[in-house]
């Protein structure tokens, strides 16, 4: 295209330059040689005129009009020959019987001039023979008695001047021609660069930055590929980093547990994987309106918000059972109307909140029934009772009864307290049977008053790596649950064995067992299954929880099986020690 514009372009600056020439070249042919050509004709013409006059003078012919008519025969002329009246005597074009009806010729220019004794010529149109006409007039005699006229038409003037236009205007033609296939080839020549690079500009609005440019040449535009060239290696390189810099951008938001959007108006522009999931949905968020993507109204009250008062403005609200934290802040100037908004995953936060002061509530409750027993027995002592040696024996039991329940309740809060508060195990190498053994020889005692047949079974020399007291604590509170719960006459067995790099320990019983709906929640704090049963048995409900926090701590897992009526099973894996 631009090749052929530039070639239009050419050939119209030849033919205003082909204009400019010819066209002088031709009126001045007109001028010149039209001039020049009438003049030799008039010359010749004089000449002629004048020498026929003075031979007109000297020997007058018997018969004029033949005279003429010779004449003008002999030599291409017309002869006139005209009395000083004007009237024609004698016309080599017009017959002799005719010269009456010729009109008066006195009034010709050049007449006028040959009867004022002068030479005269005119150049005009024949009113007679009807062509363009060249007169001269000589005055015969002095003072003239007549007038002698030559004339010859113009014709072969035109002719040549309308041969040399002709010329002018082939070698125009052949030089239009020429300029033409030359302003073509030309055009061509000069325009590929120029199309090659519109086509790399083009390839760059693409994105395409590697489309092949020409050599430059040592001209103006060679300099101008050069230039493009740098620009485009330039804007490659700008591209290439601002895409970099949007990749590691996207990487970070995606790589965000909160969700963050760009909502402009009520359009979200961007937002990160973590909203789309927060807020469950399927597909992409960008492109879509709040209202399409949740119907959350307190998001969109907090957006709107955000936008309408510049302000940053936050909420909360459930999304498919999760507590999601709604945080908008504006951006940009006010008519921009943008806002930023952050969703936070609230759930584990909330249910942490919850399990807190769920576990303030149980401990308060856990501790006020000992402490009222403990206040109203010390009242009634006080009040009398002291003095009855037999009611005093069983306050004191009560008493003495309800203060250990206080003191283990105390103890194992101050154990929560401690896992809880960034317990860091000192691990060692701990043998398993010198632990079994130390709660074993603890618990026969209270197994036994039960006619509970507690039996080990070890392979010699398994040790583990954990934390000794820890170790103890963890078979100490299991071995003395199995014994709780399970029936007088009944079994409980501790076995170990080697897996893999861990130890698995197992306590089981023969007891009662644990409805399976129990199992899930069995290791949460003041998780009973049977509140009353529990208490009655001197449990405070935080015996497994313990366990649990000290197996994890020591870089243990801790599960339970459980079949009602056939007993239970408490297995624990710890990292093997190598002996
Ligand atoms: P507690 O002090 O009440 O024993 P734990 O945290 O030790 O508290 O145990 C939580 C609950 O798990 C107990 O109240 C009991 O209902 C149940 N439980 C624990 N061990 C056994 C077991 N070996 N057999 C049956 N139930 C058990």
């Amino acid at each position: 295209m631009s090749g052929l514009r530039i070639q239009r372009r050419l050939l119209a600056v030849f033919l205003v330059l082909l204009a400019c020439v010819l066209l002088p070249t031709a009126l001045l042919l007109d001028v010149w040689v039209g001039s020049d050509l009438r003049e030799v004709v008039r010359a010749d013409l004089t000449r002629d005129t004048v020498a026929l006059a003075s031979e007109l003078d000297r020997a007058p012919p018997a018969n004029l009009p033949d005279w003429a008519a010779h004449l003008g025969f002999a030599n291409g002329y017309r002869v006139t020959v005209i009395a000083p009246g004007g009237e024609v005597l004698a016309d080599s074009d017009v017959r002799s019987e005719e010269l009456g009806r010729v009109e008066n010729h006195r009034e010709r220019p050049e007449v006028i001039s040959a009867l004022a004794g002068q030479l005269g010529s005119n150049v005009r149109r024949s009113a007679t023979v009807g062509k363009q006409m060249m007169y001269v007039a000589a005055p015969v005699g002095s003072p003239p008695h007549a007038v002698l006229r030559l004339a010859l038409p113009l014709d072969q003037v035109a002719k040549t001047v309308g041969k040399a236009h002709a010329a002018v205007f082939v070698s125009g033609l052949f030089a239009f021609v020429l300029a033409y296939l030359l302003g073509s080839a030309l055009s061509r020549w000069w325009s590929r660069p120029v199309i090659a690079v519109t086509q790399a500009t083009r390839a760059m609005i693409q994105g395409d930055f590697t489309s092949p440019l020409p050599e430059p040449e040592d001209d103006e535009l060679g300099d101008l590929l050069i230039a493009l060239d740098t620009l485009r290696k330039q804007l490659a390189g700008q591209i290439e980093a601002l895409s970099q810099e949007g990749l590691k951008l996207r990487a970070v938001l995606d790589g965000m547990t909160e969700g963050v959007a760009l909502v402009q108006s009520h359009t979200i522009t961007a937002a990160n994987l973590a909203f789309t999931k927060l807020l469950g949905l399927e597909g992409t968020a960008e492109g879509r309106t709040l209202l399409e993507v949740a119907r959350l109204p307190s998001l969109a009250d907090a957006v709107e918000q955000a936008m309408r008062d510049r302000t940053e403005a936050s909420s909360e609200a459930q999304v498919g059972g999760r507590s999601i934290m709604i945080h908008a802040h504006p951006l940009g100037v006010v008519s921009a109307r943008q806002a930023v908004v952050v969703l936070i995953d609230m759930t584990e936060t909330r249910r942490l909140e919850r399990l807190r002061r769920d576990f303030v509530a149980n401990a308060s409750h856990e501790l006020r029934t000992p402490v009222a027993a403990i206040v109203g027995v010390a009242e009634t002592l006080a009040a009398g009772a002291a003095d009855d040696p037999v009611a005093r024996a069983s306050f004191v039991e009560i008493l003495l009864r309800h203060s250990e329940r206080l003191s283990r309740l105390t103890a194992d809060l101050l154990d929560i307290a401690r896992l809880e508060g960034g317990y860091r195990p000192r691990t060692e190498k701990v043998p398993l049977n010198a632990v079994v053994e130390a709660v074993a020889s603890s618990l026969r005692p209270r197994a036994e008053a039960r006619q509970i047949q507690l039996t080990i079974h070890l392979p010699e020399q398994l040790a583990v790596t954990a934390e000794r007291p820890a170790a103890e604590q963890i078979l100490t509170n299991l071995v003395d649950n199995a014994i709780k719960y399970t029936a007088e006459g009944r079994s409980v067995t501790v076995s170990a064995r080697p897996r893999g790099t861990f130890v698995e320990l197992v306590v089981e019983d023969t007891g009662q067992g644990i409805p399976a709906e129990h199992l899930p929640r069995l290791f949460e704090r003041f998780y009973r299954v049977d509140n009353a049963r529990s208490r009655e048995l001197g449990g405070t409900g935080l015996g497994l929880a313990i366990v649990k926090h000290l197996v994890l701590a020591n870089g243990g897992e801790i599960r339970v099986e459980s079949t009602v009526g056939q007993g239970s099973r408490f297995l624990v894996l710890l990292p093997r020690a190598s002996l």
